[in-house]
């Protein structure tokens, strides 16, 4: 179990979904995340993603 108490203000998120999202104040857990793109020549923010993402049911290796 991810202890996602800590809410980080600087990191903004609505992906209840994701195992870090600290759902009480709508803030990632994390200290630092990435963030990445999965399109060879981006041109909206569709095409970004948080690639710290983990799903919550996700094993942490
Ligand atoms: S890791 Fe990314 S998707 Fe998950 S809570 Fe943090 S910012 Fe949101």
């Amino acid at each position: 179990m991810v202890d996602t108490s800590f809410a980080n203000e600087s990191i903004r998120c609505t992906v209840t979904d994701c195992k870090f999202h600290n759902c009480d104040k709508n803030f990632c857990s994390l200290g630092t995340i990435t963030v990445g793109t999965h399109e060879s020549d981006p041109k909206e923010c569709q095409c970004v993603d948080c690639e710290s993402f983990k799903a919550k049911n996700e094993v942490l290796a």
